[in-house]
């Protein structure tokens, strides 16, 4: 079984109560393991984020500028190192982890936004 580095422990306690329950459950059926990478981003990080491409919310818009933050993001890794999107095989693992987010948020009755195709490693609350 996996568990949370202090830094995802600490990424996580910025986040709204039903996404640390649905992320504390995650992370003990996970057979791959992840960390959370992002709680809350300020609006100068945000800002950074949409100018680069990274995110498509402007300041404000993402759930990640809540407070506490309605969103979170995963890093998958694979014998401690952190994995991209740059392969298929990196994608499925993403993938996985996501799809084990939303069948455990199902069974807690934790409504999360649908996912975006394009960042498995995204899970917001709705
Ligand atoms: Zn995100």
């Amino acid at each position: 079984m996996y568990k949370y580095s202090k830094r995802s422990l600490d990424k996580l306690s910025e986040c709204a109560e039903p996404l640390k329950i649905l992320a504390n459950e995650v992370i003990k059926r996970s057979e791959i393991d992840f960390g959370i990478i992002c709680g809350h981003r300020s609006d100068e990080e945000q800002l950074i984020k949409f100018n680069s491409g990274l995110s498509k919310a402007r300041p404000g818009k993402s759930g990640h500028n809540k407070k506490p933050s309605k969103a979170l993001d995963i890093g998958v890794y694979v014998k401690g190192v952190y994995q991209n999107w740059d392969t298929k095989e990196e994608i499925v693992l993403y993938k996985k982890v996501n799809d084990l987010f939303y069948s455990v948020a199902k069974e807690f009755n934790i409504n999360l936004k649908k996912p975006l195709s394009w960042d498995l490693g995204h899970i917001e609350l709705a």
